[in-house]
């Protein structure tokens, strides 16, 4: 992959990536504005505001962050994982055409418009980036995590994703192919994941709550249910 973007200034405030500004908007060719757009200046002006008037505070914020991040936000996209798994004819219309099997479950919009769906298999895992700043699947991931926003994990990723990968507990073997895929204001990804030996038995609802944000953004593999199993 080439990667000559220019990582000399921070991206991570919460742009827009032009969708609707009517211009024509390239791969990473949007405007990485230093100053918060308006849409981010008038979220602070109303968080400000909230807080002075004691209507919420700071910690009630930070526990809705945290619900989008890793609670509601990536249950979307365990939904669709966990069809995928059940469902053969979902699993291919899935990584044929991303954007059309998701809306199925109608998971699309803002910051999803446009998704490709990449299957980790037993020779490949796939891992998820925005090397620029933070592209992400809002509708079936929620809010990307902090680390996902930082210049370590989005320049890192790209160059020692094996080391990056360990850092995240996950050792990938060395047959096993590492494909990083580079989001883009025209892309997003998701990573279906493989599924858990010894989970035959388990439905389609119960198989969601395995599936982890970070196993469909790549820095981790779906866990087998916990406990003696059956
Ligand atoms: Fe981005």
């Amino acid at each position: 992959m080439d990667h000559t973007h220019d990582h000399g200034h921070d991206h991570t405030h919460g742009h827009d990536h032009g969708h609707d500004h009517g211009h024509d908007h390239h791969h990473h060719d949007h405007d990485h504005q230093v100053v918060p757009d308006d849409i981010a200046l008038r979220v602070k002006a109303l968080e400000s505001v909230l807080v002075e008037k004691e209507m919420v505070d700071a910690a009630a914020l930070d526990e809705i962050v945290d619900a989008f991040e890793n609670r509601i936000g990536p249950r979307n996209g365990a939904q669709v994982v966990a069809r995928a798994w059940v469902d053969p004819g979902f699993r291919e219309r899935l990584l044929a055409d991303g954007t059309s099997a998701i809306g199925e479950f109608g998971y699309l919009g803002g910051q999803g418009e446009h998704m490709k769906v990449v299957a980790n298999t037993s020779k490949v895992h796939n891992l998820l980036v925005c090397t620029l700043c933070s592209c992400y699947p809002w509708p079936t991931l929620g809010l990307p995590p902090v680390w996902y926003k930082s210049a370590a994990y989005r320049a890192r990723a790209v160059i020692e994703p094996r080391e990056v990968l360990r850092e995240f507990g996950l050792e990938v073997p060395e047959d096993v192919e590492v494909r990083v895929w580079d989001s883009t204001a025209e892309i997003r990804y998701l990573v279906l994941p493989e599924r858990p030996a010894g989970t035959e038995d388990m439905s389609e609802e119960e198989l969601a709550t395995l599936v982890t944000r970070d196993s469909m953004v790549g820095v981790a593999t779906v866990a087998p249910p916990s406990g003696d199993g059956s």
